[in-house]
């Protein structure tokens, strides 16, 4: 197996995110998350290439195309560039934004018991990154009462997810607990 598309990806994640930033201080650039969402998969053992790919990418659809129209560019794009199959797992972790907030993050909860492994350990490191963000840097808006919120509604998703990787199980119930501790503690 060659490593040479995981770098592909990289750059292709890191064009399309190159003017977006992270909602806390500092400017970050938006592609520091799909990279911290992709190394934590590696660190815990993933390493099918299609899974890591669309870490990468698990934000691509719903940050960087705007209608239907963009959505399928993109989409004909990440499958002829790298796989149907990669392009599959993206599209199972992206919600539908012309829905509201609140039915999304509903519909999240539902939906993700009923989603593929990889896309069900995909959606668990991207909330542990979300957690962590939460305590370390955090929306700059957000009341502590709205990031327990966010902690109460990513352990639901994460709930539909279990039982596939046993680390990243463990390792989410750790944040949660930590980050859930710092919250109760400001
Ligand atoms: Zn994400």
């Amino acid at each position: 197996m060659s490593d040479y598309i995981i770098f592909e990806a990289l750059a292709f994640a890191a064009e399309r995110h190159k003017n977006q930033t992270r909602k806390g201080e500092g400017n970050i650039p938006y592609i520091n998350h799909p990279i911290a969402v992709t190394r934590l998969l590696s660190k815990f053992g993933e390493t099918n290439q299609d899974l890591l790919v669309a870490a990468l990418f698990h934000d691509l659809i719903e940050d960087t195309a705007k209608g239907k129209k963009e959505i399928k560019e993109l989409s004909d794009l990440i499958r002829d560039k790298f796989s149907e199959n990669v392009l599959n797992i993206v599209l199972e972790v992206s919600d539908d934004k012309s829905l509201p907030v609140e039915e999304r993050k509903h519909l999240q909860i539902i939906h993700t018991p009923k989603l593929s492994s990889l896309a069900k350990k995909l959606k668990i490191a991207d909330k542990i990154c979300n957690l962590i963000d939460i305590k370390d840097n955090p929306p700059k808006d957000w009341t502590v009462e709205r990031k327990l919120n966010y902690l109460n509604w990513a352990k639901q998703v994460v709930n539909g997810a279990r039982g596939l990787n046993k680390e990243l199980d463990q390792y989410f119930d750790q944040v949660y607990e930590e980050v859930y501790r710092f919250l109760k503690s400001t």
